[in-house]
């Protein structure tokens, strides 16, 4: 069950996969044929449901390509 989601502004992407790198619950592949408007790699959430909300993707991307959001569960 997933704790949250994540939003990829595309246009800030570089391409660098840091952010399938650091995700531990492998919830973001870089994809093999979407491109980006500039031409990087863009990556893709392939697990939705494993997002834990760490917020690790977001932390290590050098373009503050990505944001996360924490589901509220009261
Ligand atoms: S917030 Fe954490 S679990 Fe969710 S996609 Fe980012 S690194 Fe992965
Ligand atoms: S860490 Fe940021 S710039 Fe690098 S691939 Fe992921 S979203 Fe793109």
């Amino acid at each position: 069950m997933a704790k949250g989601e994540i939003a990829i502004k595309e246009n800030n992407c570089r391409g660098c996969g840091y952010c399938q790198r650091f995700c531990k619950p492998e919830c973001i592949v870089m994809s093999e044929d979407k491109l980006s408007s500039l031409g990087y790699i863009l990556p893709v959430v392939v697990n939705p449901d494993e997002c834990t909300a760490c917020g690790i993707c977001g932390r290590m991307c050098p373009h503050y390509a990505i944001e996360v959001y924490k589901y509220v569960t009261e």
